[in-house]
């Protein structure tokens, strides 16, 4: 098979390992395998960008019916515990990653133990539980919404006594797209809320009266290099992503904070890879404050328009990053908008097709259901 593992990691030419200053880690060659954990679009769009740079990808999935499985040289269908099939799909890859945050710990761990797994599984850990990952982004002097730990319905009264209402009970863990969480009003009973969250370690948030809601995709590679995408401004409905919009409207100020906030972020995680940082931005004493939501250690839906709209891609960046390649510095291409297909709204691509300007993703989904992200669709207006 070309790209088998030992022939692929010979030592890279002259310039790209003068950027590495990370030399535990040889850079990849063209021809050799990325393992990637995770089978959804963000695995297909990541092997896309791959295969344009040479390199081959297997993806790991438990589902039959991944959207990834349809653009790669190699795919293993497991269970992420299934150690066997772990430790084959090891030894067939040079390196590995994922396009999900919820792969549990232990199988990145595992396969650490046989190949280079980045972003690194301590990643996974912190940013797996909101509890922990709001304390590590208040360990870095950035603000969030104000938080408590819940793991009681006393434990809820006394952080609503603190924090007050209209407030937001989340699960720390396994929460996405809205899914484990409820908003607390005033008059609520706050026991029914710590049921309709499933009983679980939770946390509780101060509800943030929000302006917008932001986002920076950040890239850092092995050498500490580290870019950002322009801040991108983003448009939920029932929870899920509808719009994003490039440049977001706010100040250069806020842009320049909210990229300081993702980059200095993706710093103290030693990170290799794509991360995204979801940011509230708030009216405060006739100004403004980033309060960081949430963090995604991997490529994100709100930097889909990187694809058509910038000189390099979250999902190029990403695998740069991985494969020990330098970063590109990216460009964009003019005003962007990206909107989702999501569910229903994938019948209409006919008309899509037929726009002018419009770039159209497709996943791949043989079906469609409520809330089914089935593809997107970026315009890009140059300025
Ligand atoms: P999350 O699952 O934490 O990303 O939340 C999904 C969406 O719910 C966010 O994009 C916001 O629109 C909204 N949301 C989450 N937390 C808060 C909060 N503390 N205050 C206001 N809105 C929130």
């Amino acid at each position: 098979m070309a790209g088998a593992p030992d022939s692929s990691r010979r030592p890279a030419p002259e310039g790209l390992n003068a950027a590495m200053a990370d030399q535990s880690f040889a850079p990849l060659r063209p021809g050799a395998t990325i393992g990637i954990l995770g089978g959804g679009q963000l695995g297909r769009m990541l092997a896309l960008a791959a295969a344009r740079l040479g390199l081959h990808c297997h993806v790991y999935c438990p589902d039959p019916d991944s959207p990834a499985f349809d653009v790669v040289r190699r795919i293993t269908q497991a269970e992420y515990d299934d150690h066997n099939a772990l430790t084959r799909f090891a030894e067939a890859v040079d390196v590995v990653t994922y396009e999900f945050e919820n792969v549990p710990v232990e199988t990145a761990a595992f396969l650490a133990t046989h190949k280079p797994v980045w972003p690194d599984a301590s990643v996974l850990a912190t940013t797996q539980d909101r509890l922990t990952e709001k304390q590590f982004v208040t360990s870095l002097g950035f603000e969030t919404a104000p938080f408590a730990g819940v793991n009681s319905v006393d434990d809820l009264e006394r952080a609503l006594a603190k924090i007050g209402r209209p407030s937001v009970l989340k699960t720390r863990r396994f929460g996405y797209d809205g899914k484990g969480q409820t908003k607390i009003l005033a008059g609520m009973d706050p026991a029914a809320a710590f049921k309709e969250v499933g009983e679980t370690p939770s946390i509780l948030e101060g509800f943030v009266t929000f302006e917008r809601e932001i986002s920076v995709i950040a890239a850092r590679g092995h050498d500490g290099q580290i870019t950002s995408f322009d801040v991108t401004e983003n448009e939920h409905g029932d929870h899920i992503l509808r719009r994003s919009l490039v440049p977001a409207k706010v100040s250069e100020k806020v842009a320049a904070h909210a990229r300081h906030i993702a980059e200095a972020i993706a710093q103290a995680l030693n990170y290799v890879g794509v991360l995204a940082v979801e940011m509230f931005v708030m009216p405060h004493n006739g100004s403004y404050k980033v309060l960081v939501n949430e963090i995604a250690p991997r490529v994100h839906n709100s930097g889909h328009w990187t694809i058509d709209g910038a000189s390099v891609s979250q999902f190029e960046q990403h695998i740069r990053a991985v494969a020990g390649w330098p970063l590109a510095e990216p460009v964009r291409r003019g005003r962007i908008e990206m909107f989702n297909l999501i569910g229903a709204e994938a019948e209409d691509y006919g008309k899509w097709l037929v726009t002018p300007g419009a770039s159209v993703h497709l996943y791949g989904k043989a079906t469609w259901r409520p809330g089914r992200k089935m593809g997107h669709v970026t315009l890009v207006f140059p300025e």
